[in-house]
């Protein structure tokens, strides 16, 4: 088992633990005052917790639809009617849906309840449940209430991917890219547990110097300025991590074009998407100017086109983007 600990501000910190049956964890890092502990989870997730304190399961429909504030709402008028107080603590065991969707209830049942997440997706484990962002959808985006909520830990149990769809396992890998270029260093040669391991301690550290994302957690963000494009524009049926992937490679060439890297690095990125077996080929048929409208709307486009690229100086926010250029970039990604 492998321990990091996020350090929060005034001095606290929680611990992420990573490994085999790391869910078996629970008892010991629940809050000592707890009396009973509310789970939501999502029927299909199927990972059982065998716990000695009083404990019932809340169940969430499967997908982003079911990051609302109506689920918010029926989560929390069940747990008053079962008597949860916020001395309690509310554990989320699921994909980023769920963590997302429990940290949410958390921070806001009783003004702010404990929260331990389970991710089970390998993109809860590396990403969505680390750093404290928790929200829900509205009918006009995503994501677009929420509020900072720590949690109390968080359990990355392995065993529990072996049951994840194919599909979602890559999509993961496609965030997982991602922090080859934030500092981890090459990953390949290390097991799935070290891997998680390492991202998750990236995270803990990208997340500790800007708590509440005033600043330096933009670089989180490194090739999803065009991956949340392509997700966005919803004419191809990409997940978010496949979106990411072509979105690395995007970034390493407008890096390039711009003079901001090398050749080689360029090559190392298609190298490591290619290895989580990725690919960085724009799907067929996209539509340049789609891309660029939805692009220019982003949230973080506040002087121009805005993106997170490599540099001498490491991975870092880039404004004032020539929109000749990225039509450009997205005109030969789609050729090549
Ligand atoms: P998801 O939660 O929808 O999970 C994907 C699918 O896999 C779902 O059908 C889920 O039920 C299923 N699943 C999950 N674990 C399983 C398992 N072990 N076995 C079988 N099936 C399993 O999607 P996701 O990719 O995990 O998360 C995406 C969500 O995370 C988005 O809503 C995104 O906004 C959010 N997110 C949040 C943050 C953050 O910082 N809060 C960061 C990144 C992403």
């Amino acid at each position: 088992m492998i321990e990091i600990k996020v350090p929060l501000s005034e001095g606290r910190e929680y611990p992420v633990l990573v490994g085999t049956n790391a869910r078996e964890k629970l008892d010991s890092v629940l809050p000592k005052d707890s009396q009973r502990v509310a789970i939501i989870t999502q029927d299909n997730i199927g990972v059982n917790l065998n716990l000695e304190i009083e404990n019932k399961i809340f169940l969430i429909p499967d997908g982003e639809e079911a990051k609302t504030l109506n689920t918010i709402e029926s989560l929390c008028r069940s747990f008053t009617r079962w008597g949860l107080t916020r001395k309690d603590c509310i554990v989320g065991i699921g994909g980023g849906v769920v963590t997302d969707v429990a940290g949410f209830a958390a921070a806001t049942y009783h003004r702010g309840t404990p929260v331990i997440h389970i991710p089970t997706s390998l993109l809860g484990q590396i990403d969505a449940s680390i750093g404290g962002k928790t929200g829900v959808n509205l009918p006009e985006g995503k994501n677009l209430v929420g509020a900072f909520w720590q949690p109390t830990a968080v359990l990355c149990d392995t065993s529990v991917l072996s049951t994840l769809p194919e599909r979602e396992m890559l999509s993961g890998y496609g965030e997982m890219a991602k922090y080859h270029f934030l500092g981890s260093g090459n990953l390949d040669g290390l097991n799935l547990e070290e891997k998680i391991a390492r991202c998750v301690e990236i995270k803990a550290q990208v997340v500790a110097s800007d708590e509440r994302e005033i600043g330096t957690r933009a670089i989180l963000n490194y090739g999803h300025t065009l991956g949340h494009a392509l997700e966005t524009s919803e004419n191809y049926d990409l997940r978010h991590g496949e979106a990411i992937a072509i979105g690395l490679v995007f970034a390493a060439e407008l890096a390039h074009k711009l003079g901001r890297i090398g050749q080689d690095r360029v090559e190392e990125h298609r190298l490591v998407v290619d290895q989580y077996g990725l690919s960085s080929m724009m799907p067929q048929g996209t539509d340049p100017d789609v891309i660029m409208e939805v692009m220019a709307r982003d949230k973080k486009a506040i002087n121009g086109l805005t993106f997170v690229l490599d540099g001498p100086d490491g991975v870092e926010v880039v404004t004032g983007v020539e929109p000749s250029i990225v039509r450009e970039i997205i005109h030969h990604m789609d050729e090549s």
